[in-house]
């Protein structure tokens, strides 16, 4: 695949997230919902590591090359006594393949943004984020 559909955000730090469309099909399908319910995205800069949610849709989608980028997901276990359902965090890099090896010392370096919450609105706890290590 060269280009995609793509959703555009814009990280604090000002760097430009991209996702594409086949890869939030793939968080939907993994999620067990449809694209179209899925209304915001976490996400963790390829610039800065800072993990933040984004409102969906997104504030800017158009065709994009997709060539050379690769993607992996994390799951953050929620903060909250029994809650099992953890958020799910894209991260999208510059390189064209990228290794298991590779993509837990992406992760190591992981900053956590506030409001951080699972998909029933808890908070994702970082001492539990930690621990996922
Ligand atoms: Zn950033
Ligand atoms: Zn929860």
């Amino acid at each position: 695949m060269d280009s995609a559909l793509c959703h555009f955000f814009r990280c604090q730090c000002g760097a430009e997230l991209q996702l594409p469309e086949p890869m939030l099909q793939r968080l939907a399908a993994h999620l067990g919902v449809l694209p179209k319910d899925v209304t915001s995205v976490a996400l963790s800069c390829h610039h800065c590591k800072l993990v933040q949610a984004y409102a969906l849709p997104a504030i800017d989608a158009r065709i994009s090359p997709v060539k050379g980028l690769s993607w992996f997901w994390r799951e953050l276990p929620c903060g909250e006594k029994g809650c099992q359902s953890p958020l799910t965090v894209i991260a999208v890099r510059n390189a064209t393949t990228m290794t298991e090896e590779e993509c837990d010392k992406d992760f190591a370096t992981w900053e956590w943004g506030d409001e951080l919450r699972c998909p029933h609105g808890h908070p994702i706890a970082q001492a539990n984020t930690r621990r996922y290590l």
